[in-house]
């Protein structure tokens, strides 16, 4: 009897599912959106497409657990050299006069440079805006998204504290523009902005709206010194402290950052299997500490990697982010041996997904979501390529993905985004960022 044909046929590639197992020539295949088949060796297959992946890697796709796409791809290079709470207050200036079209192209470009990355998935925390653009913008290039509303009321953010309230009590009202794309593939979440800038009333309100309506939570936790030193003037207590005094901490929370936290604190996100987004680049570059990755794998914390948005990391692009991870973390324990390429692909992939509660996306595995990246290994960067792991994470770079592909579908062809004219995004989006930028510094 003939073999059913399927919709699309990777062949030719060594793949890399992320689930721990060797890297292995293997032919994936996908029907109805899920990889329904992993062969090793090469084989002919009837399908529908088929790409030659020679010479390639076939990655499950990048997952980015926390990062701000469209209100920081307008500050990405616009204040350099400074620290957390300065560039907050950039932002904010330009926060108060962002239109829905310059966001819509702001969106726009931060997806093509993730789709051109390998990025088939990412957590948006949004700082109370309009969320309706970057939707707008995921229904034409169709990357996964968790989209978290973003609430605040104090602090820089006092001025949104009308429009937090009012978007809390009537949820329904405020995400109606972004309910039910493609049914699962976009989601929405609950994103209190930080301790700092969200009063106690506000977290305990989000808790409640969190628990009668299963959406996950994803905040900013711990991040800096400076939050530390509010936290003990305030409350006399560490952030993580304080969210579990006032009954805050579960397993539904990303929380991003986690740079300043004692060895009590590690042991409550634990307890309460709170999910760590790790920004390495941005932590670094904000001198924001760094955080303990030693401390949290060990008291058994799930812990994914991520970008944060462009205004602090200045490029969506996971490979930088993985290799600066595992230098860091080298220098930070003194140990060569900590933080293996295996596990800085796993942490990039299957551990983003857990962190922001997408569990069944991260690895090439039969029945899951064909989430895929292909990377190209025959670039003189990572020549010879002994070992693909080690090419993967210290020598590519994100010119080096030639397809990315979400649900089976394929939105990175070639090196090319389906769809749409990448020039004319750049081009839109460079004139509507400077003209926001003059009308707002
Ligand atoms: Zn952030």
């Amino acid at each position: 009897m003939p073999e059913q044909q399927v919709d699309l046929a990777i062949v030719g590639g060594t793949v890399v599912s992320c689930d721990g197992a060797d890297p292995r020539l293997a032919t994936v295949t996908v029907r109805d959106g899920v990889v329904v088949d992993i062969v090793d060796g090469g084989r002919t297959v009837d399908a529908r497409r088929t790409i030659d992946a020679s010479g390639s890697a076939v990655l499950p796709g990048f997952v980015d657990s926390h990062t701000h796409i469209a209100s920081n791809m307008l500050l990405r290079g616009l204040l350099e050299d400074t620290e957390l709470f300065a560039w907050l207050d950039t932002m904010w200036r330009l926060k108060q006069n962002f239109d829905h079209e310059t966001l819509y192209w702001a969106s726009m470009c931060g997806l093509v440079e993730m789709a051109k990355s390998g990025i088939t998935c990412f957590n948006e925390h949004f700082d109370a805006y309009a969320v309706t653009p970057q939707v707008r913008a995921l229904e034409e290039i169709h990357l996964r998204a968790t989209l978290g509303y973003g609430f605040a009321d104090g602090g820089v953010y006092a001025d949104v504290a009308d429009w937090s309230w009012a978007a809390l009590a009537d949820f329904d009202a405020a995400s109606s523009g972004a309910a039910d794309i493609d049914g699962d593939r976009v989601r929405l979440a609950l994103s209190p902005h930080a301790p700092y800038s969200c009063s106690e009333p506000m977290w305990r309100e989000i808790r409640e709206l969190a628990n009668d309506r299963q959406l996950p939570v994803h905040a900013h936790i711990a991040e800096g010194l400076r939050e530390s030193a509010f936290m003990q003037e305030t409350h006399g207590k560490t952030t993580v402290q304080w969210l579990n005094d006032i009954g805050f901490l579960a397993s539904d929370i990303t929380a991003a950052h986690c740079t300043q936290l004692t060895p009590s604190d590690m042991r409550l996100l634990a307890e309460h299997d709170v999910k760590v987004a790790h920004c390495p680049i941005c932590n670094a570059k904000l001198v924001s500490g760094t955080m303990d990755l030693r401390g949290l794998v060990d008291a058994g914390v799930t812990v994914g990697l991520a970008t944060d948005g462009p205004a602090s990391h200045n490029t969506l692009d996971t490979f930088q982010e993985m290799k600066f991870a595992a230098i860091t973390h080298k220098q930070a324990t003194g140990d060569p041996t900590f933080l293996t390429t295996r596990e800085v692909l796993g942490m990039a992939t299957e551990g983003s997904a857990k962190a922001m509660h997408r569990p069944e996306l991260g690895t090439v595995s039969v029945g899951a979501p064909a989430d895929l990246t292909i990377v190209d290994l025959s670039g003189v960067h990572v020549a010879p390529v002994y070992d693909i792991e080690a090419a993967l994470v210290y020598g590519s770079r994100a010119d080096d993905v030639t397809h990315t592909i979400v649900g089976g579908r394929i939105v990175l062809d070639n090196r090319e985004v389906v769809g749409v004219d990448e020039e004319e995004i750049v081009a839109r989006f460079s004139e509507h960022a400077i003209a926001l930028r003059d009308r707002s510094l």
